[in-house]
């Protein structure tokens, strides 16, 4: 079998490193930083802890796949819990919604706030699971590799039923009254990174699957996902090396020969796939593809995020697992995010306090909370350096207005995170979390492919190329890799 090296050893990678292994290929899989799992991540100071990525699962069957696929369960490698509320929301005229799992509190809830949605709701979700029916092969489960395939799929005749002609807003609107709920249910498409105003309405399975299947936690941290994963990864003879950075991916007359490490260390392989940043490797991996990398800086990235690590030494009793506080003006701060490319003024605040599922997160009587503002990708536009301590201060007084009292007084450990910083960190171009954003109808057929076009031997896997970002979508991309990798060896 052909040896496979596989860079970076986030969730996608480790997932194709894991398939390929598996398959009986010899795999190297080379992180640049000290620990695995890549933009799910984990930082601890002062007696907290906090993940530094995703906080919300779902999809968890994709996970179960993987293991079962090695001959594993699961359950011997993580334990996943249901969180409820999936999401607590508060709106700064006070009204509190709560996204339970459970359906008759879910309905009790709605009818609280507004009764006829109840019956919306369900013919929302029966209109979303068809179209979750109609993408859930050829977008999610067997990808294509770009828009060579578009021209095959019918998907694209198929506007109507997949609802991809309006946007997610006009859907949303076009099924609940409440404006409550129409935030709500809009919010989903930034679960891609994209504006709910632009992306297209088949976006809306986002949230089907999140009601339909639920949301989930993984006991003892999110971090537990990419340990796991590490952990299935060597018992399958993966060779890992962290700490290991690629400097270059060494071509051969059109072929891939291999990478250059950054201390001048050659390894020769026959398959290479990038699970870094596509749009940052050829920038930064494959110099002599000034096209391509060019072709790729021009497209839109999705959001980034600002992020604050907060210690506080008390406890605010209304805060559940997860956490959104609503701007008050949802289409300015997106037009701000992705228009104007500068942070919004009124911003939508997330917050996750892991402490309610994990006591042990934090210090007794006291709370870690992990904070995420959507921001606009790094550009030009923000001076981060300059413009980080003010945006700190603007959402812990929006917070504290909120009902969070005293946040700012509360605070024992802080730490804050800019697009730059997610950037630097990861080699996410642009600080972007999902890769590219998917504000229009053909944004999934522009990502690059996972099978290079042009380069024998070269494949990306996660958030930069199909399905696209979060969780089960890379983990799922892995598996699509691992196909390609094996037909062609
Ligand atoms: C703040 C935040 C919140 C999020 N919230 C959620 C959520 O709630 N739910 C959800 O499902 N998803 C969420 N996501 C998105 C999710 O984390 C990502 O989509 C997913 O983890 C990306 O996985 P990936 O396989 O694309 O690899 P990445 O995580 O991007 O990892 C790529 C790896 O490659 C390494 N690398 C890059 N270049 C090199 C090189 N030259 N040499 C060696 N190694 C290299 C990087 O260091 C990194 O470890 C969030 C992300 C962030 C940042």
């Amino acid at each position: 079998m052909n040896s496979v090296i596989v860079v970076g050893g986030g969730l996608g990678g480790l997932a194709a490193a894991i398939r390929l292994a598996h398959a009986g290929h010899s795999v190297t899989l080379l992180e640049k930083n000290e620990r695995l799992g890549g933009k799910l991540n984990l930082h601890s100071a002062d007696g907290y802890t906090f993940d530094t990525g995703p906080s919300l699962l779902t999809m968890p069957w994709v996970i179960d796949e993987l293991f079962t696929l090695a001959g594993r369960r699961s359950a011997d490698y993580l334990t996943l819990e249901p969180v409820e509320p999936t999401c607590r929301y508060y709106w700064p005229d006070g009204t509190v919604f709560n996204a339970w799992q459970q359906l008759p509190r879910l309905i009790q809830e709605i009818q609280r706030l507004s009764p006829p949605d109840v019956e919306n709701l369900f013919r929302f979700l029966a209109h979303t699971a068809r179209i979750y029916d109609a993408v859930a092969d050829s977008f999610l489960l067997h990808p294509f590799d770009g828009v060579h395939e578009l021209l095959t799929l019918r998907l694209l005749r198929d506007g109507p039923r997949i609802d991809s002609l309006r946007s997610v807003d006009a859907a949303v609107r076009s099924f609940f009254r409440s404006s409550y709920l129409q935030q709500v249910f809009n919010r989903y498409a930034t679960y891609n990174g994209s504006s709910p105003y632009l992306s297209p309405a088949t976006f809306n399975v986002i949230s089907y699957i999140e009601f339909a299947e639920g949301g989930w936690y993984v006991r003892g941290g999110m971090y537990e996902l990419a340990r796991a994963l590490e952990r299935l990864a060597r018992e399958l003879g993966v060779c890992i090396r962290t700490n290991a950075e690629v400097a270059e991916i060494m071509l051969d007359n059109r072929a891939v020969a291999g990478v250059r490490l950054s201390d001048g260390e050659r390894i020769r392989a026959a398959h290479v796939i990038v699970n870094a940043d596509p749009r940052d490797a050829y920038r930064r991996l494959l110099a002599g593809q000034v096209r391509t990398a060019e072709r790729l800086a021009r497209l839109e990235p999705s959001c980034s995020g600002f992020v604050l690590f907060l210690g506080i030494n008390r406890d605010y009793a209304q805060l559940a697992h997860h956490n959104i506080f609503f701007s008050s003006d949802y289409p300015a701060e997106f037009a701000a995010i992705f228009r104007k490319r500068v942070p919004a003024v009124d911003p939508t605040i997330y917050v996750a306090a892991t402490c309610r599922s994990d006591p042990q997160h934090a210090p007794p009587g006291h709370m870690n909370l992990f904070i995420l503002v959507n921001a606009p990708a790094a550009g030009p536009r923000v001076n981060w350096e300059r413009e980080s301590g003010p945006y700190r201060d603007l959402v812990i007084a929006k917070l504290e207005r909120m009902g969070l009292t005293d946040l700012g007084a509360a605070i024992s450990y802080e730490q804050i995170w800019t697009p730059l910083d997610i950037a630097e960190r990861y080699y996410a171009a642009d600080g972007a979390i999902y890769g590219l954003a998917s504000n229009n109808r053909f944004s999934a057929f522009l990502r690059p492919p996972l099978r290079a076009r042009g380069l024998r031997g070269l494949y990306f896997v996660g958030g930069g190329t199909h399905p696209g970002g979060g969780i089960p979508l890379v983990l799922l991309s892995g598996r699509a890799v691992a196909e390609r990798v094996r037909a062609d060896s």
